[in-house]
C-alpha cells in the first residue's frame, strides 16, 4: 500500500487532498498559464487540480520547481514521500530547498533529496526539529564533496547541534576564518524571509555564542557607541539573544532597566520607543513589525491598540447589557 503523503491524524486533510484529487477536464484560460511562474507552492498546488492541462502545466515545467519554499501550515503535515514527489518535479536541478519548520521531515527523508538533487546551493531547515547535527553534516558532506554549490544554510531552531558539527560544517562551505567575523545584526535576522534578501545573507546563520557556547543565532551590535568593545572580549555585545537582549526596532543591546513597555511584547531600546507613536488609551508602541495591528481613529488623532480596542468593545458590551438588565428590572 502506497505510504501516505501528508500525516492525516490530524483535522485538516487540505494539503493531502490538494495533491491526490484528479483534475476535472477543461480547457483554462490561456492567460492562466503565465501566472504559475508567480504562484507560490500552496497556490501551485491548488491550480494543479484545477484540470488537466494545468496540471500537465504545472508538473511539467521544470523551471517551476527549482526553487521549493515550504512554510507553515502545509509544512506541519509534510511527510518524506510527499517532500520526494514534490522535488522531483525539479528532476535533479533543485537549486533552493526551504523547509521551514518542517517538523516530520527526518535525516533519511532529506538526505533522499539530497541524493537527487546534488547542486543545491541554498537549504533552509529552520525549526526541522526532526533533523539531527550528525544529520545535517552528511547532508553538507553529501552536497560539498563533488562540488561547491551550497553556499547559505540555515539552521536556527534545531535541536542538538554542538560546536564540533559548526566547525565541520564551516570547514565543508569553506568559510574562512576572516568570514566568521564578519557582522550579523539581529534587526535583519528577524524580519528575515527566505524569499527575500536571500544573496546577502551570511553562508550559516548560526554560530558558537561567545557568552553561553551554546549554538544559537549570534548578533552583533549596531551602534556605533559600542563599537569600542569589540577590544574588550568580556563587554563585547556580539551573542545570542537570552544573552544580549536587543532592541526589535534597532538591533541595539539594551540594558533590562532600560526596557520600554510595548503593545505586541517586542523589546525596545528607550530612544526606538520614544521615535513610535503610541496608543491613544495606553501609551504604549507598536514595533513596526507589528504596526498592522493599529485600528486607527477616524478623525485622524492617531491609534489605539488591539488589546484597548477589545476591552473597550467588551465594556461597552457589559455597560450595554448592564442597561438592558436595568431597563428589564424596572418592568
Ligand atoms: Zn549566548
Ligand atoms: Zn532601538
Ligand atoms: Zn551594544
Ligand atoms: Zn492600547
Ligand atoms: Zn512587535
Amino acid at each position: 500500500m502506497e505510504s501516505p503523503l501528508f500525516d492525516d491524524k490530524e483535522e485538516n486533510h487540505e494539503f493531502g487532498s490538494l495533491y491526490d484529487s484528479q483534475p476535472e477536464e477543461g480547457e483554462p484560460h490561456e492567460a492562466l498559464f503565465f501566472v504559475l511562474a508567480y504562484l507560490q507552492l500552496r497556490e501551485r498546488l491548488s491550480v494543479r487540480v484545477v484540470c488537466k492541462s494545468l496540471r500537465d502545466a504545472v508538473d511539467n515545467d521544470v523551471l517551476l520547481w527549482l526553487d521549493i519554499f515550504i512554510e507553515p501550515p502545509l509544512s506541519y503535515r509534510l511527510l518524506n514521500d510527499a517532500l520526494f514527489k514534490i522535488t522531483s518535479k525539479a528532476h535533479g536541478r533543485l537549486r533552493t530547498l526551504s523547509l521551514k519548520r518542517c517538523v516530520k521531515i527526518t535525516d533519511d527523508g532529506l538526505q533522499r533529496v539530497i541524493e537527487n538533487n546534488p547542486h543545491i546551493n541554498k537549504l533552509y531547515v529552520p525549526a526541522c526539529t526532526t533533523l539531527t547535527g550528525n544529520g545535517i553534516v552528511t547532508i553538507v558532506k553529501m552536497l560539498t564533496d563533488h562540488s561547491q554549490d551550497l553556499k547559505h544554510l540555515r539552521l536556527h531552531g534545531m535541536y542538538g547541534i554542538t560546536k564540533q558539527h559548526i566547525e565541520t560544517i564551516l570547514s565543508c562551505l569553506k568559510v574562512q576564518k576572516e568570514d566568521q567575523k564578519q557582522s550579523i545584526l539581529f534587526f535583519y535576522h528577524r524580519r528575515f524571509s527566505p524569499l527575500i534578501h536571500w544573496d546577502t545573507a551570511h553562508p550559516i546563520d548560526v554560530g558558537v555564542c561567545p557568552k553561553c557556547s551554546d549554538v544559537r543565532q549570534v548578533f552583533d551590535c549596531p551602534r556605533d557607541s559600542c563599537k569600542w568593545k569589540k577590544e574588550h572580549p568580556l563587554l563585547e555585545c556580539r551573542g545570542c539573544f537570552p544573552c544580549v537582549p536587543r532592541c526589535e526596532e534597532c538591533g541595539g543591546c539594551i540594558d533590562w532597566d532600560e526596557l520600554g513597555e510595548t503593545v505586541c511584547m517586542d523589546i525596545l531600546c528607550s530612544d526606538c520607543w520614544l521615535r513610535l507613536p503610541k496608543c491613544n488609551l495606553c501609551n504604549r508602541p507598536y514595533c513596526n513589525l507589528h504596526a498592522d495591528h493599529r485600528t486607527f481613529l477616524s478623525d485622524n488623532t492617531g491609534f489605539i491598540c488591539a488589546s484597548c480596542h477589545i476591552s473597550s468593545t467588551r465594556n461597552l458590551d457589559w455597560w450595554s447589557s448592564g442597561l438592558e438588565e436595568y431597563m428589564i428590572g424596572d418592568y
